[in-house]
């Protein structure tokens, strides 16, 4: 099981279906993007996300609290 979108292995099982187990709705643990695997996930390239851009946005400065 990989993400989709940034292909990262650590992906885990958010939710799963009450009945039969039908589906599963998994978590990237690394970009938090969740998906059901029912779904046919095709992602643009340009929607990817690489390590580069993840780093990127670790360094963006947080908002200050307004007051
Ligand atoms: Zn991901």
């Amino acid at each position: 099981m990989t993400c989709p979108r940034c292909d990262s292995e650590n992906v885990r099982i958010m939710v799963t279906a009450p009945v039969d187990n039908a589906w599963e709705v998994y978590l990237c643990e690394k970009c938090h993007y969740s998906w059901r695997s029912t779904e046919d996930i095709h992602i643009s390239e340009k929607f990817k996300l690489t390590d580069e851009k993840i780093d990127a946005m670790g360094v963006i400065p947080p908002v200050p609290p307004l007051d």
